[in-house]
């Protein structure tokens, strides 16, 4: 056991085994119909972790099946007593905790993120996450309503139905049980697609899914590319899509799930989030702060905070302090409990980062630390910031998801507000100050789902959370999530003299 800040954390599994390489429907292991398989990579080293069957749409169309026979009225688990929904969550997440340092290891060498945040972390919100849309099952209900002559109606909240549920590299466990557990909760069946980079933590989850008893076709798990995800937002026979990922990616779904029938979609895309410093803020704090904001899980998160907008009164200090800090930032082997920066995701990722800063350069930001690969094994890539960025710099627009910090400065509120609002994404946003009038007077102003105040980066199962303008549709988590899975059904009675 090694200790992490107060918390002590059993050693990880280096080389776990790999059990579950297949396609999960009806409770059931199957191989892919077309016989294909992909590999899936250790982004520290490079090394092949496990060969995994890759579902297409003859895959995803019998998963699809497998939902709609287990959401059939009569069937066992629409029958079912809502608390008992909320049983069978508690049980799955018992087994998440039960086996949570498999699940932190399996994320490790999947996706590259260092154990110690992999465990204390995601594995640790998954479990409260499933624990919360548990204690849901059976809360979530209607109401009764009189209405205008001899009438009145009450309201059912019934669930949408075949959820397909597509999922990214960034957070794979977390993302799983944030899509399966409050859709489940509220008696849907769904049909999840895992990242190709990323499918060990979702087929362990698809096994614990059965161990705690969920009944055949609730909950089924296809890994692929995205043609499986194509397919499963063509199936007609899918109610509703949910999806995390790329704004481009969640534009075409958006499209292609309305082609069939018309099917709901929620969608939680992409960020370039601004994170306003002013002078008034304990300047330490801040730079530490605004650190985190950027480089939190190899910089590889939606809502970071990667335009970092300082006061110009403290601009020059705080520049100083970032790249001080960055440059301490421990890069390494994710399995070392003192690395802070494991490896970005895969190839493609790094050279997608490498090729931006090198565009940040010619464009005329000034790169003040990183700025190129680390080793030549693995995806590493330096802490890098850049100070004197422009508004229209490419790397002050595109989502960069990678390890590289914009330092920017603004002189008024009005100004700050304009200029952070001027982009087509909206996910999230950072306020640090002590000045509960100018909190306020940016909080407002700013279009973004969520605003961290003197904070950032701080996810909570209970509050809601997803994006304003092009970085999506919909909200995750807390009881704002619970509509997203559930369709409001209006019995209207009539009576033969109404009583008031
Ligand atoms: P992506 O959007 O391409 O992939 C996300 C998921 O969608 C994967 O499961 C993928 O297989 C699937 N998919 C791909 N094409 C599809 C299609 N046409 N129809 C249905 N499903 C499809 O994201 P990515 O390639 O993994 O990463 C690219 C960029 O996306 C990143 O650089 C980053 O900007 C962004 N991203 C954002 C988040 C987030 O949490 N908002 C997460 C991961 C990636």
């Amino acid at each position: 056991h090694k200790c992490y800040s107060t918390v002590i954390f059993p050693e990880p599994i280096v080389s776990p085994t790999i059990t579950h390489t297949g396609i999960f429907y009806n409770n059931e292991w199957h191989k892919a119909k077309n016989g294909q398989t992909f590999q899936t990579v250790n982004p520290a080293t490079g090394e092949v972790i496990a060969d995994i069957q890759r579902g297409d749409k003859a895959d995803i169309d019998a998963a699809v099946e497998a939902a709609n026979n287990a959401f059939k009225l009569g069937s066992p688990w629409r029958t079912l007593d809502a608390s008992e929904r909320g049983r069978l969550l508690h049980k799955f997440a018992d087994l998440l905790e039960r086996d949570a340092t498999l699940l932190a290891s399996l994320e490790t060498i999947d996706n590259g993120s260092p154990y110690s945040a992999s465990l204390g972390g995601f594995v640790a919100f998954s479990i409260k996450t499933a624990r919360y849309y548990a204690g849901w099952a059976d809360k979530n209900h209607g109401k009764t309503i009189p209405l205008d002559g001899n009438f009145f109606c009450y309201t059912r909240h019934e669930p949408v139905g075949v959820c397909g549920q597509i999922i990214p590299w960034n957070g794979p466990l977390l993302m799983f049980v944030m899509k399966m557990a409050p859709a489940t909760a509220m008696g849907n069946t769904v049909v999840i697609k895992p990242a190709e980079q990323t499918p060990l933590t979702a087929l362990h989850c698809a096994e614990l899914v059965k161990e705690a008893g969920f009944p055949p076709g609730v909950v089924n798990v296809v890994p692929g590319f995205g043609d499986a995800g194509q397919a499963l937002c063509a199936n007609e026979k899918v109610d509703k899509i949910a999806f995390t990922g790329s704004t481009e990616v969640g534009k075409l779904i958006q499209q292609s799930a309305g082609v069939q029938n018309l099917k709901r979609v929620t969608l939680e895309l992409g960020g370039k989030s601004p994170n306003i410093i002013l002078a008034d803020s304990d300047i330490a704090a801040a730079v530490e702060t605004a650190h985190q904001a950027v480089f939190f899980n190899q910089g590889q998160v939606c809502c970071a905070g990667t335009r970092t907008f300082i006061d110009a009164k403290i601009y020059d200090e705080f520049v100083e302090r970032s790249i001080e800090r960055a440059n301490r930032r421990v890069v390494g082997d994710p399995f070392d409990f003192r690395t802070e920066q494991g490896p970005q995701i895969d190839q493609i990722q790094m050279n997608k980062i490498l090729g931006l800063i090198k565009t940040g350069v010619d464009e005329g930001a000034t790169l003040m630390a990183g700025g190129e690969r680390l080793g030549d094994r693995g995806c590493f890539v330096a802490p890098t910031v850049f100070a004197d960025v422009k508004d229209h710099h490419t790397i002050a627009q595109e989502e960069i998801f990678g390890p590289v910090q914009q330092l920017m400065k603004f002189d008024t509120l009005e100004e700050v507000i304009e200029r952070a609002n001027r982009t087509n994404y909206g996910l999230a946003a950072g306020i640090l100050s002590k000045d509960v009038d100018k909190i306020n007077y940016l909080s407002q102003g700013i279009r973004a789902g969520t605003i961290w105040v003197n904070s950032y980066n701080v996810l909570g199962c209970q509050g809601p959370f997803g994006g304003f303008k092009d970085s999506g549709i919909g909200r995750e988590n807390g009881e704002y999530g619970l509509s997203q899975y559930t369709e409001v059904k209006n019995v209207i009675i009539s009576v033969p003299q109404k009583n008031s």
